[in-house]
């Protein structure tokens, strides 16, 4: 069959760009298709857990080597100001998404097929996949990763559960010149939502917030929001009275959804935020993504070495492996951000976590994987 790849690997994110360095280098003729060239920026609060770096190292991808800033230390406040801190036990480091994602793909271009395109159809029929891109070429392959993000038109192609259901969520992020510690990712909480701050590797303050479309509409537009509504957080304030913007206009995106997903789908395996979104507060969908990744290239390799090759047993073992995995770091997500989002419940949480310290760094560490070997 002309066109035909071993996998094809739909978004090139950090889930699809991370397996498809790893299948690469195992040599895998992997092909990834991607809707955007690179660099470019993504909304994300660039905060990444260090729980990645044996595997990033495993892969020869080194964040510091772009400056990336070394976190250790986290502060959170509730919609008064009132602040919690706690040392983070793992810690993690700062680095944009714009150097991020290019890391990734300058070490994989050399090694894989990488075409600029948008998928528009995927269809499985006699054991393979065809792949359908907007410019309407066609491409075969054995196996199909879909890693395109937390809402993508091939969603709506699958017909996938999560996207009947409501979607209520904005987010916007813009850098900006602010003095901020290199060492700390804040995360300030306000009526309806909250907001990351932490350095990247340019120094620049990314800030990075995610709130609800019915507390965002009572303003209408983000210069009022920021003014009127995260302004209410003494800490907000200040930042966005003295902080400096980088960027022309922030970067937004709307209709966020934190609902349950499937991990394999029409017999595509999921990775990242394909298979479930966490819910950012946790500052942990860099790491899934990555983890989701490694969890995909291991089995897969592994099932190869077999004689007898099984697909429907392949995608049981990844369905179960990612649940066990990651089920307990989105439920806690949840609950972290239903106490944060509820008035009388945050005030509780915070005089909990005030009177007895150690509550934060175990939540922390439940939505936190161990390091990646
Ligand atoms: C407000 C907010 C703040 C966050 N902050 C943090 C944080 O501080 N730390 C952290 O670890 N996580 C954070 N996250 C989560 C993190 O951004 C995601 O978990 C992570 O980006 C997931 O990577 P991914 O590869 O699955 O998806 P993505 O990075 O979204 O990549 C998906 C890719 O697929 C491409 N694509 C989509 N459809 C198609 C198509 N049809 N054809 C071709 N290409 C396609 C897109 O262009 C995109 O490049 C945050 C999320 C939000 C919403």
């Amino acid at each position: 069959m002309a066109n035909k790849r071993d996998i094809i690997i739909i978004g090139g994110g950090l889930a699809g760009l991370t397996a498809a360095l790893r299948l690469a280098n195992n040599n895998c003729k992997v092909c990834l298709i991607e809707k955007n060239e690179y660099p470019h920026h993504k909304v994300c609060g660039e905060y990444v857990s260090n729980e990645v770096l044996p595997y990033l190292n495993s892969l020869g991808v080194d964040p510091f080597s772009v400056g990336a800033k070394k976190i250790s230390k986290f502060e959170i406040t509730d919609v008064k100001g009132f602040p919690l801190k706690a040392s983070l036990s793992l810690g993690g480091f700062g680095i944009s998404r714009y150097a991020f994602d290019n890391l990734f793909f300058e070490l994989l271009r050399h090694k894989a097929e990488i075409i600029f395109d948008t998928v528009e159809k995927v269809t499985f029929e006699e054991n393979h996949f065809s792949v359908t891109t907007q410019r309407k070429d066609v491409l075969y392959a054995d196996f199909v990763i879909g890693a395109f993000g937390k809402r993508s038109n091939l969603d709506s192609f699958l017909n996938r559960r999560f996207m009947k259901k409501n979607a209520p969520w904005l987010a916007v992020k813009a850098h900006y010149e602010y003095g901020f510690p290199d060492d700390t990712v804040a995360l300030h909480n306000f009526n309806g939502g909250y907001c990351g701050l932490s350095k990247t590797e340019t120094n620049a303050v990314n800030a990075c917030y995610l709130a609800t479309f019915k507390s965002f509409k009572k303003q209408g537009a983000i210069d009022a929001f920021q003014k009127k509504e995260l302004s209410k957080n003494p800490y907000l304030n200040h930042f966005f009275n003295e902080a400096k913007p980088i960027f022309k206009k922030p970067l937004t995106i709307s209709q966020i959804s934190f609902h349950q997903k499937e991990p394999v789908e029409n017999h595509i395996f999921m990775l990242g935020d394909s298979a479930g979104l966490i819910h950012p507060l946790c500052g942990n969908g860099m790491a899934m993504a990555i983890r989701s990744a490694q969890i995909f290239s291991e089995m897969f390799f592994e099932a190869f070495q077999k004689s007898s090759f099984d697909r429907i047993k392949l995608e049981e073992t990844y369905a179960a492996h990612w649940r066990g995995e990651f089920a307990e770091r989105l439920k806690t997500g949840r609950f972290i951000q239903q106490i944060l989002l509820n008035p009388f419940a945050s005030k509780v949480g915070f005089s909990i976590a005030k009177i007895v310290p150690s509550v934060l760094p175990k939540l922390i560490e439940r939505t936190h994987g161990s390091p990646m070997k």
